[in-house]
């Protein structure tokens, strides 16, 4: 059953005004994230005749900018660059009048109506919101990760690997993007070794067996990453077998870590409900726990993580925030 209505709380409250305020109008939607469920709900808002901006943050285009190429997109038979995907999807958006900016939200306040959204330079108000922030590359969290980070340590083989031609390089995980962004790395290195913790991979059968027929690929089973190391740049790594405790040093150029995605839901703590795993609680129609506000793509869904699942929820979210600005009329 859906409920157009705002909480007491929301209707009684007003905006806080507490910084300068240099955006006056109301938004009928703004919009977290420009990967392809914040972009593809700004298609249907706009399609929608709904007055939407939507914040991108600073490196627009989501996870999916950075894979070297997408095959499970529909629509793109040969595949296609993530990055050209991304770039396609902002272009539509923009083609149906989104405003798209590259600013990074710092702050929301979702107890008042309309809708609260702070970047470092502008309050921005909205009758409704989607969240689709996405997920953010895990870390390690060991010594030499945070010194080295950009300096031989990179979570994205895209932008990094040509800069190890017919070096040897490691790769640290064993799920779909370790194994696929391994196996582009195997175009510029001259080894690629994959480290995993346990002895077998979890990336999709047709990646394993890709990578076990590639001549350039090598596994180290059952081992974690304990220290990066090096100097001026990196030039190994310490890894400990946790089957039977014996600690090595691979000898390595870089390192590219794909540990998995944490999501990014750090200021919407206390706005929205989360689960214990840091994801934004929706229901099947992309509502979160607060009435005009909608959470699409990884932020809310850690089980399908695919580009094409984020862009449908994201249609399903602007669908809902028309039903639920048109409810609301309706009520007002
Ligand atoms: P993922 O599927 O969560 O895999 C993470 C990998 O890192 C796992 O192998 C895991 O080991 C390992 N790991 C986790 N924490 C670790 C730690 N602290 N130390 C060492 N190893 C650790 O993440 P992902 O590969 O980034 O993929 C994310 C999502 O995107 C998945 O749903 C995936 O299917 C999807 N994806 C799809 C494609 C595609 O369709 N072509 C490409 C890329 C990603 P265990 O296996 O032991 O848990």
């Amino acid at each position: 059953m859906l409920d157009f209505k705002l909480t007491q709380h929301q209707q009684e409250a007003q905006p806080l005004v507490e910084v300068e305020q240099k955006e006056h109008q109301v938004y009928d939607l703004i919009i977290l994230g420009g990967g392809p469920a914040g972009l593809t709900a700004a298609i249907y808002a706009g399609r929608a005749a709904l007055k939407a901006l939507v914040l991108a943050g600073s490196l627009p285009g989501g996870q999916i900018a950075n894979a070297e190429m997408v095959e499970n997109f529909p629509g793109f038979p040969d595949g296609i660059a993530g990055a050209e995907l991304a770039q396609q999807v902002h272009e539509q958006a923009q083609r149906f009048d989104a405003t798209i900016i590259t600013e990074v939200v710092r702050e929301v306040d979702f107890s008042v109506y309309p809708l609260e959204v702070r970047t470092s330079s502008n309050i921005y108000h909205a009758r409704a919101v989607i969240i689709a922030t996405g997920t953010i590359p895990r870390r390690l969290g060991v010594s030499g990760e945070s010194e080295f980070y950009g300096r031989g340590v990179s979570t994205c083989a895209t932008c990094d690997g040509f800069f190890y031609r017919d070096r040897r390089v490691v790769v640290v995980g064993g799920g779909d993007s370790a194994v696929e962004e391994g196996l582009f790395l195997t175009k510029f290195a001259r080894e690629v070794i994959v480290v995993h913790r346990r002895d077998e991979l979890r990336a999709c059968d047709m990646l394993q067996k890709r990578a076990f027929a590639n001549p350039k690929m090598r596994f180290v089973w059952d081992s974690v990453v304990e220290g990066i190391l090096g100097d001026q740049a990196v030039k190994g790594i310490r890894v400990r077998n946790v089957k039977t405790g014996e600690t090595s040093v691979i000898d390595t150029d870089g390192v590219f870590v794909y540990i998995g995605l944490i999501p990014v839901t750090g200021i919407f703590k206390g706005q929205v409900d989360i689960d214990d795993n840091g994801y934004i609680i929706t229901d099947r129609r992309q509502q979160t726990s607060v009435p005009g506000v909608f959470a699409a793509g990884d932020v809310q869904n850690p089980d399908f993580r695919q580009a094409v699942v984020a862009a449908g929820s994201g249609a399903v979210a602007a669908i809902e925030v028309g039903r639920f600005l048109a409810g609301l009329s309706q009520t007002q």
